[in-house]
């Protein structure tokens, strides 16, 4: 089981005299957990989520993002001890990646011709060869023969170095696809082209299934999506949580995913800081009484 601590987290605009924009954000996800993190426009949420990330448009002033990891996070690899124990601050975005962490695939200008599967499968191979990296070092003959002047054979990388080549993603992505009641047609369909705002959301979701994260952050996954799109796009999540263990902190404005999508956790955000955790009661809060109560009881105790 994974786990995402977020401590003390500040952060500002990396601009000279930037803004302040992260005041105090503490937070822990472990893997099979939904968490929702709420809050009023403005104040924050997004930017937390691409700190996770990476996102170089932030400077982080204080406070550390760790990620811990078990043996039973991938599969049937060992970690090794010394190697359990992350400091995501350190980390490029790709290697988050590559250690288990999910947040939205940034999509490029449309790519013509470049088919889904294509994409995906390259982004999965490319993740399973960082983590090994990550995690058990270079791989020395790879290093030789590259030191030596040998060209990599193009097929090398389908058959000795545990990818996973073009009929097994076929299959995987099949499973993948039946495993969040997706429509098969979807598969043949080009990258981003021509795809609605609902469907790049479902994209989102089975991109998720296919990389198996321990910890998927997921950004306003609701927005702009009618109440069928909503419910397909939760039942996704759903599947994510029960049937592969992923651990989910959903940001979300609004209520309404919640009652698809039930959090264990519901934090809410003021003015870039945690204000106040508690459970799914928190949600049904907000939706009677609004964010304007929080504010006060906040600002009253201080
Ligand atoms: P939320 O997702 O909760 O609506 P954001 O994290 O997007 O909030 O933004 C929080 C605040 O930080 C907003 O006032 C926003 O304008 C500001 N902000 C976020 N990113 C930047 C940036 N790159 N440059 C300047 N201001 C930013
Ligand atoms: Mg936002
Ligand atoms: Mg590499």
């Amino acid at each position: 089981m994974a786990t995402l601590e977020i401590k003390n987290l500040h952060a500002r605009v990396a601009e000279e005299d930037g803004e302040q924009i992260l005041r105090g954000v503490d937070l822990e996800v472990k893997s099979g957990e939904i968490h929702a993190l709420m809050g009023p426009n403005g104040s924050g949420k997004s930017t937390t989520s691409k700190i996770i990330a990476g996102h170089p448009a932030y400077e982080v002033t204080d406070g550390e993002i760790l990620l811990h990891l078990e043996d039973d996070d991938f599969g049937d690899l060992d970690i090794p001890d010394d190697a359990r124990t992350w400091n995501l601050l350190e980390l490029e975005p790709n290697e988050r990646a590559a250690l288990g962490i999910f947040l939205g695939f940034q999509y490029p200008a449309e790519i013509e011709g470049v088919t889904m599967t294509n994409f995906l499968r390259t982004a999965l191979n490319a993740k399973i060869d960082e983590r090994e990296e990550l995690l058990f070092g270079e791989d020395d003959e790879e290093e030789e023969e590259e030191e030596a002047g040998y060209e990599t054979s193009p097929m090398e990388g389908n058959v000795d170095d545990g990818e996973v080549g073009v009929a097994e993603f076929q299959k995987l992505l099949k499973e993948k696809m039946e495993l969040l009641d997706m429509d098969e047609k979807f598969m043949q369909r080009y990258l981003n082209a021509g795809f609605s705002g609902g469907e790049k959301k479902q994209n989102e979701v089975l991109q998720a299934a296919i990389l198996e994260p321990s910890i998927a952050v997921l950004d306003e996954i609701d927005s702009g999506l009618d109440i069928d799109r909503l419910q397909d796009v939760s039942k996704g999540i759903n599947a994510l949580r029960d049937e592969q263990g992923t651990g989910i902190l959903q940001i979300t404005h609004y209520q309404r995913i919640l009652e698809y999508v039930e959090p264990d956790h519901v934090h809410i955000m003021l003015d870039g800081k945690v204000v106040k955790s508690g459970d799914a009661s928190l949600a049904s809060e907000l939706e009677d009484k609004g964010y304007d109560w929080v504010r006060e009881e906040v600002y009253e105790a201080a």
